[in-house]
């Protein structure tokens, strides 16, 4: 069959690893041609993840503000929310982003190809509109992004509306008077927080023994304390384990994680949303008819040039991987677009952020306090309590908290944690520190501005296991 489209270069998927790598490509001065199935560009990340989620939680966070405003003589009253405002402000955020795109393809003159694609042979995709009409395009490289999609839990009754994925959760459909959240991670708490704040009476469960697995217990509790204020329900070490839809509402019922252990009575919800994880869409493209190797859980392993087990085809983003982040698949979008340039290069990046947008935030990255235990690695601590910065004193946050570890031998920065108001936007000088291969002093010898909270990274820097020290 004679191919409908020609280029260099197919990138499959227009999330922020395809959009990435398709730009990348193009400006490289590759014929570029990006396929995606939604009528939208950005992926998860821009229509139903990262940016709508931003939105809202922006909007969680303005009525949180508004509410302890009452502690220094202000009185915004009882927020009336108009929920068919918010909505069309969250898309409002999302249109303005994904139409850039647009005009960033048209500007690169990427050709942007929609539909289902899936390939027939090593150089050819097959993309059908859904409408009865197939394209075949023809490529001598390709970059696969096709992302990830919401893990459903087996036995909910899914075609029940009031059960609900992130994604049916942003549509922000009304303010159920009683949420459960399956599922205390990032995605799951992000959303309670944007719920709790709306009105809704929220409870999450979470099978692991602690919100927000993989980040340190230390870093999560003045998040569990202030979610326990707000009047959130945690039950930990539980899972929902049946889902009755019922008239007046959901009835779940919940079991404990471990043999022995104990679980609350099944409960009445009117909507459920299930959070616990993404699973990757690598098994769903044909990916064996181009020679791509996909393991058995649906991701496509790569090397560090993103390169699959067919040279010339590449797999970036969720798909080939955790931490299934957008900066992750971003730079890697960057990265496969240059290797298929021509360019010698492969992964480099030693650390990558994860943050929750929660209230307060979280955030994290490289080694955390309990992997270094866990590893045995003889590392110090640094921490530095917010009660003692005047910046968290002066806008009433002084939860939060931050903390640098630093390899002891060669007094190298080697992971940090934040929680607090605006941590995600804090972890990205630790960040910094470890690519760099900063030493714990390089950071306290740093002028940081005064008052603000980026100080309390220099003050980890100087207060190690509890004493401040002279180390340098
Ligand atoms: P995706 O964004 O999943 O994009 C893949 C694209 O490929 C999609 O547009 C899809 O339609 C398309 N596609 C798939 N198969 C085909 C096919 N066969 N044919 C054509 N097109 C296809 N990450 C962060 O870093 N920060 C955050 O704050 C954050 N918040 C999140 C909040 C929520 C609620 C969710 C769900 C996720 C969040 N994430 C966040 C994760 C982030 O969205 C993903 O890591 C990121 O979108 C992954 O990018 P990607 O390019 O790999 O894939």
């Amino acid at each position: 069959r004679k191919a409908d489209v020609e280029c260099a270069v197919l990138v499959l998927g227009a999330g922020p690893g395809g959009y990435t790598a398709a730009f990348r490509a193009a400006d490289l001065g590759m014929d570029t041609v990006l396929v995606e199935r939604y009528p939208s560009l950005g992926g998860v990340c821009l229509n139903v993840g990262c940016i709508p989620s931003k939105a809202l939680l922006h909007a969680a966070a303005v009525i949180g503000e508004a509410s302890h405003a009452g502690d220094f003589g202000i009185d915004f009253g009882t927020p009336k929310i108009d929920l068919d405002k918010l909505r069309d402000y969250k898309d409002k955020v999302v249109g303005q982003l994904t139409k850039g795109l647009v005009g960033m393809a048209k500007q690169r003159k990427v050709r942007v190809v929609a539909g289902v694609g899936r390939f027939v042979s090593a150089y050819e995709l097959q993309v059908d509109d859904g409408e009865g009409k197939s394209q075949l395009v023809r490529f001598e490289q390709c970059i696969i992004a096709a992302g990830s999609q919401a893990v459903k839990l087996p036995g909910f009754p899914w075609d029940d509306p009031r059960v609900m994925d992130s994604t049916d959760a942003l549509e922000l459909a009304d303010v159920p008077s009683k949420l459960l959240v399956v599922g205390g991670g990032i995605i799951g708490l992000e959303m309670a927080t944007v719920y709790r704040a709306l009105g809704s009476e929220v409870t999450v469960v979470e099978f692991m023994d602690q919100l927000m697995p993989g980040a340190d217990r230390d870093l999560v509790k003045p998040l569990a304390d202030r979610l326990k204020k707000q009047g959130v329900a945690v039950h930990l070490k539980t899972k929902a384990a049946k889902v009755e839809a019922q008239k007046k509402g959901l009835k779940v019922g919940f079991e404990p994680a471990e043999e022995g252990g104990e679980a609350p009575e099944a409960q009445l919800y009117d909507r459920v949303l299930v959070a616990v994880g993404r699973s990757p869409n690598g098994g769903k493209l044909d990916a064996g008819k181009a020679g791509v190797e996909v393991n058995e859980r649906g991701f496509i392993p790569v090397d560090r040039q993103m390169r699959t087990s067919a040279r010339h085809i590449f797999a970036i983003g969720d798909l080939v991987g955790n931490p299934m982040l957008a900066h992750k698949a971003t730079h890697e979008g960057k990265l496969a677009a240059e290797v298929a340039a021509g360019e010698k290069k492969e992964w480099v990046a030693r650390v990558i952020p994860s943050v929750a947008y929660t209230d307060p935030e979280i955030a994290w990255v490289g080694v955390t306090e309990a992997e270094a235990k866990e590893k045995g690695l003889d590392v110090g601590v640094g921490k530095f309590p917010w009660a003692a910065s005047g910046r968290a004193i002066g806008i009433g946050r002084t939860e939060g908290f931050t903390k640098l570890l630093f390899d002891r031998a060669t007094q190298r920065i080697i992971g940090g944690g934040i929680v607090g108001v605006h941590a995600g936007d804090l972890i990205a000088e630790v960040a910094l520190a470890i690519e760099m291969g900063c030493e714990v002093g390089d950071i306290g010898h740093t002028i940081h501005p005064h008052p603000t909270l980026s100080e309390s990274v220099a003050m980890a820097a100087e207060v190690f296991d509890g004493t401040i020290t002279d180390l340098y």
